[in-house]
């Protein structure tokens, strides 16, 4: 009879809670010592209703933890370098310790010459070339807040990765490819998969660890993977479903995150516990780093 297990749930929406909580008193401890409450510019291009939503989630969840939102609201007819321009001024501004530029912005718009406008220190979002090579190099800075609280999940629970075989599918530039070179500075071996690969599934079912960021729904089911294997299901679909087959990929892996309620609350966690880590910064106020380390003890 073939053995089945019912994996253990990664909480995201606890630990989610928990950085915040920590975020809110980092906050008000800034506003003790300097008079000055952290503060994240948002800068919203056109009012597509999607990104008009996470705008508003995340200026409210910054809000209740006491940390400032500055919002500037641009048409959508604004020009390459209009967006570069005020994002140039928000950079410069010492009032402003993290900038987060939403998109998809537009096709007419340079996205990477607008996210390149931010400046390194104030990119709580981790979407800059800087921010990505001092990732990759294993050096301190901002990560990109989805594979950040991935890997947040992962130390919460314990998941030693350490030699490990991580498969990630998925290698977009905020997602899966910044979240495999979090992994290997863990000291797993990673493979990426992507719409090119060939036999995706006999290189998933060798994932110990699997993080699918496809954007397709149940694109991973149970069979797929290795017995025992970690999974990471950072797809959000519409109907609340996640890119991996929940039900029957709980009877194979150990740990796996649930949709909703696993990876998705710890991004906006990561935004706001990188923004009071720029603002500690900015005001020279000493206190616990919540960055997400991007690399491990061992080869740091
Ligand atoms: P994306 O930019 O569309 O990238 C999707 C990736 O999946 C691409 O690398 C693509 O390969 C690959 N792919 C597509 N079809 C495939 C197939 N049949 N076989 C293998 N690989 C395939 O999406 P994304 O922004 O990374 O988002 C991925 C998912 O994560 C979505 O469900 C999104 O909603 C979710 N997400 C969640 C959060 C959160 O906060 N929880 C944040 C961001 C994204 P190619 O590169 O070859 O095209």
């Amino acid at each position: 009879m073939a053995q089945t297990r019912t994996a253990r749930l990664m909480d995201g929406t606890g630990l989610a809670r928990r950085i915040i909580e920590t975020s809110s008193a980092s906050a008000a401890d800034i506003l003790r010592h300097t008079g000055t409450a952290p503060c994240l510019a948002t800068v919203l291009v056109g009012d597509d209703p999607a990104s008009v939503t996470y705008v508003r989630m995340k200026r409210a969840r910054c809000e209740k933890a006491g940390i400032q939102s500055r919002h500037v609201a641009l048409p959508a007819s604004i020009s390459t370098s209009g967006l570069i321009e005020t994002i140039t001024e928000l950079s410069e501004d010492p009032g402003v310790h993290g900038i987060l530029l939403q998109h998809p912005v537009g096709p007419h718009i340079d996205e990477r010459a607008a996210f390149e406008a931010i400046a390194p220190e104030k990119d709580v979002d981790g979407v800059t070339m800087h921010s990505f090579a001092a990732m990759s190099f294993g050096l301190p800075g901002f990560v990109s807040c989805t594979p950040g609280g991935i890997m947040r999940l992962l130390e919460e629970y314990e998941v030693d990765l350490a030699g490990k075989h991580a498969v990630v599918v998925g290698r977009s530039a905020i997602l899966g490819k910044p979240a495999g070179m979090l992994l290997l500075g863990r000291n797993a071996t990673v493979t990426y998969c992507h719409s090119r690969t060939s036999n995706l599934s006999a290189i998933v079912r060798q994932a110990d660890i699997l993080l699918a960021a496809v954007g397709r729904p149940r694109f991973i089911t149970g069979a797929d993977l290795k017995p025992g294997a970690v999974v990471i299901d950072a797809g959000y679909n519409p109907g609340n479903v996640g890119d991996v087959d929940f039900e029957s990929a709980k009877d194979r892996a150990s740990l796996i995150t649930p949709v909703p309620g696993g990876v998705g609350p710890m991004t906006i966690a990561v935004l706001l516990a990188q923004t009071i880590d720029a603002a500690r910064r900015r005001l020279g106020v000493p206190g616990g780093s919540p960055r997400v380390s991007p690399t491990s003890p061992a080869t740091a």
